[in-house]
């Protein structure tokens, strides 16, 4: 049973010191209950309420992390069963196959498109985060050199290592180091020599289920044995069951607390279909509904794009607008002569905007005021990008000291704000900017020429 914010505070030390990064213990207890930070952030917490409070506070799907040092893949962590009830937490790892069939050119081939297909949008690098590397043969010679070859290739890679021999799997953990692994995968029959190398390497182990009472037995057998950190596959190997038994899991684990299905679950598009279309369409099902790592057989741009895009979008929280800082931010290198623009701070309109304008060419002043990540209308009609906040933000900015001019550009749709404007700031000359920011690149143009 989850503790209240009380109950945490009355095991603390009641210091109000701030060490923790929360100004109050109060504050900080109410955000452990709220599963936003970890108890352990508090240094005066003993060991013993740290576990007692870390146990009754941790998410229904434990949080396991892969990989070391910069590169850390989290997994797991969820709390809600739909987004809108709170958010998501930890975004769906994609991983690409390799296995020691493959050819040379066919594991280059995937190394090269994992490192290449990156993307960013509103401020966020997209990519594949992981690499399954699968010892297809059984052997532990082949299964090792791959493991090396994808350490030294793909640097920012987190591993997942797919055998069936447990010693196999020991041996290529080892060369992993401190980029910890996921150890794939424990079944009925090697759950103890599983549980033992995990526990010994320190890394998570995935369970290879062949159903979900498979799952649950194996899950229970490594709990048992003192492994605590898990990823499931319940071993379905059609969408539909893939999908069915994902919402199960996650029902389970949210709505009962039921520990042994209480992990983020890995599932295989890769072995449900040879046809890549069709393999894109079921990742997209499973990243939508719940799973947590999901394996393709291979990158391609055309694929990938749309499912990091969807990834993106359940990920974010429905609660918070993406934002951006309120600055003054140069695009093509600007000068004292340069064009002055101001819109919201809502992180799409910042990057379409500037992206129009960087296309444009024309060196140019961003302004971008804090509207709490509402979009320009919406935030006008809220009362928070009036012409008295905008006459207030221009005047602390610093543009006054990065132009000679004085002529503001405020977005089409804030045009009834013009004579405001002129009165809150009479030494600047207001004009109405386009109301698409598609417009921005001739407007610029014709504002330059004009100039
Ligand atoms: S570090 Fe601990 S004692 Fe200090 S404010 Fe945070 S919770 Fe309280």
């Amino acid at each position: 049973m989850a503790l209240t914010g009380i109950q945490i505070l009355k095991m603390l030390p009641k210091k109000n010191c701030g060490e923790c990064g929360i100004p109050t213990c109060l504050a900080f207890a109410m955000k452990v209950a709220a599963g936003q930070t970890e108890i352990a952030e508090c240094p005066y917490v003993s060991d013993e309420v740290k576990e007692q409070i870390g146990e009754a506070s941790a998410p229904p799907i434990r949080t396991v992390k892969l990989g070391g040092g910069d590169h850390i893949f989290t997994t797991g962590g969820e709390t809600c069963q739909f987004r809108h009830e709170k958010r998501f937490e930890n975004p769906t790892g994609i991983a690409v196959l390799v296995t020691t069939e493959m050819d040379n050119a066919a594991v280059d081939g995937r190394l090269e498109r994992f490192k290449s297909l990156r993307y960013e949008r509103v401020g966020v690098m997209l990519k594949a985060d992981l690499v399954a590397i699968k010892d297809a043969k059984g052997d532990a010679a082949s299964f090792s050199a791959l493991v090396k070859r994808v350490l030294a290739e793909a640097e920012d890679a987190k591993l997942i290592l797919i055998s069936d021999s447990p010693d196999n799997l020991a041996a290529a953990a080892k060369e992993c180091g401190e980029r910890k692994p996921l150890l794939f995968g424990a079944t009925l029959a090697n759950a103890d020599a599983m549980a033992k190398i995990g526990q010994e390497c320190g890394c998570p182990v995935g369970v290879k289920g062949q159903n979900v009472d498979d799952t649950v037995a194996i899950s229970e057998k490594l709990l048992a044995a003192g492994l605590k950190d898990l990823v499931i596959d319940t071993g379905a190997r059609t969408v539909r069951a893939a999908f069915e038994d994902n919402v199960l899991a996650r029902r389970a684990a949210v709505k009962s607390k039921f520990k042994p299905l209480g992990f983020a679950t890995i599932t295989f598009p890769c072995e449900i279909t040879d046809d890549p279309m069709l393999e894109a369409m079921v990742a997209s099902v499973l990243i939508a509904k719940y799973t947590g790592i999901v394996v393709l057989s291979d990158l391609q741009g055309d694929t990938l794009f749309p499912l990091l895009l969807e990834r993106l979008n359940i990920f974010t929280d429905p609660q918070r607008p993406m934002v951006v800082q309120e600055d003054v931010y140069p695009v093509n290198g600007p000068g004292d002569s340069s064009p002055v623009l101001i819109t919201c701070n809502f992180s799409l309109t910042y990057f379409i905007v500037s992206g129009e304008i960087e296309g444009s060419k024309v060196p140019s002043w961003l302004l971008i005021k804090d509207t709490e990540g509402l979009s320009v209308l919406t935030a006008w009609a809220a009362g928070k990008f009036g012409a008295d906040m905008i006459a207030q933000f221009i005047k602390k900015s610093g543009i006054l000291e990065k132009v000679k001019h004085r002529e503001l550009i405020i977005p089409g749709y804030l045009a009834s704000l013009k004579g405001e404007l002129e009165e809150e700031l009479p030494e600047w000359k207001i004009v109405i900017g386009p109301r698409e920011a598609g417009h921005l690149p001739a407007f610029l143009k014709e504002w330059k020429a004009a100039a």
